[in-house]
């Protein structure tokens, strides 16, 4: 037997959530965001199902960006924070790549390789989050150097929220410190909007949005409540099973540290999913559930690297082999990550190499 945890992958729920992006943002072409092994949820099980629906593809290494050529994806691929040594230039011209530039070093570098090929450019301002990109007073004597000196396609300005939130005007003040360029380049396109910013930013689209979390299902501020009514769907569900059942009387423990005390009988279900797998270890106890035949139930004692206790009292049906939601569908990411201080998207990123991915 194969230890029973996966990460199922709902290739509707991930198709659905698309379009919805793309009716909220309908006069946009969408760049989905793969990176990270595509939030956690393979690259390849994500590519196979959007290849056609999305009108880019943004990552974040040169190694993602060659499996999806390698894929067949013959459409825009997007390096987000451009290269990071010369040597990748060879290969970003080779792969057809449009090339974030943020820094000065990068331009410098893009200068001297001097490719008699055309390419597409990303120039990244710095509008306030302070991260990367060149400095706005810089923006504007960057572009006539580029047009200058590089062989380029298409150039595209480009910069990131800080807090795209519902209630921000961070955003809105981010855009108007950039009004007068905008204004003096009409032929550009601009790109700034990620998931936040098409929730509930609508004036920030422009020509291209960038969608990472909300194509994946989980909520752009760590709280499922923010986008419950938005119709949008987990695509992932960690699932295990029960791979032992215990029973445990007054004045016993369960787990390390004898954690847990119990002062009534207690049935227990050992499950195979522990922190090596990628689930939290720091969660709030007395918040946080699994799902056991429709039933939501607490997890007990400490999660250890392999295994996590919870609460069988008021399963009675639940047996060795019984299926657990750790999270999907009704079990939301964005609660385990709320109990554990975090976001969904660490959680997604975090699941490990040996839990398979499974696309349905
Ligand atoms: C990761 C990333 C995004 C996607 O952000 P979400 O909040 O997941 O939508 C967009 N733009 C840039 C530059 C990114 O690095």
């Amino acid at each position: 037997m194969v230890r029973p945890i996966c990460a199922i992958i709902n290739s509707n729920a991930l198709k659905n959530n698309l379009k919805i992006i793309k009716k909220i943002a309908y006069k946009s072409k969408v760049w989905a965001v793969l990176k990270a092994d595509a939030y956690g949820h393979g690259i390849k099980n994500i590519y196979s199902v959007i290849k056609y629906d999305s009108d880019g593809f943004a990552i974040l290494t040169l190694d993602e960006a060659i499996i999806l050529r390698k894929n067949g994806c013959i459409k825009p691929i997007l390096l987000l924070e451009g290269f990071f040594n010369r040597e990748e230039l060879y290969l970003i011209y080779k792969y057809f790549l449009t090339i974030t530039i943020h820094n000065k070093w990068q331009l410098n570098n893009l200068i001297k390789f001097k490719s008699k090929y055309p390419i597409n450019i990303y120039i990244k301002i710095n509008t306030g989050m302070n991260r990367l990109g060149f400095p706005i007073k810089d923006v504007i004597p960057i572009i006539n150097i580029i047009k200058k000196k590089i062989n380029v396609y298409n150039i595209t300005l480009m910069t990131h929220f800080a807090d795209a939130s519902k209630n921000s005007s961070f955003v809105k003040k981010q855009i108007n410190n950039i009004k007068n360029i905008i204004n003096i380049y009409h032929n550009f396109s601009y790109s700034f909007a990620n998931s936040a910013a098409i929730l509930w930013h609508s004036y920030s689209y422009y020509d291209w949005i960038r969608t990472g979390i909300i194509l994946y299902g989980a909520s752009p501020t760590g709280v499922w409540e923010d986008i419950a009514k938005k119709k949008i769907q987990p695509v992932m569900t960690l699932k295990s099973k029960i791979i032992s059942i215990q029973k445990i009387y007054p004045g016993d423990i369960i787990g390390y540290n004898c954690q847990y005390y119990t002062n009534t009988k207690n049935r227990i279900g050992i499950i195979a999913c522990g922190y090596a797998d990628g689930y939290p270890r720091n969660i709030n106890h007395n918040k946080t559930y699994v799902l056991i035949k429709g039933i939501k139930t607490l997890i007990l004692g400490s999660i250890s690297m392999d295994m996590i206790v919870v609460d069988l009292n008021n399963i009675p049906t639940a047996k060795i082999g019984s299926s657990v939601e750790l999270w999907g569908e009704n079990i939301k990411i964005d609660d385990i990550a709320k109990s554990s201080n975090t976001i969904g998207y660490e959680l997604m990123c975090s699941v490990s190499k040996r839990v398979p991915r499974i696309l349905k």
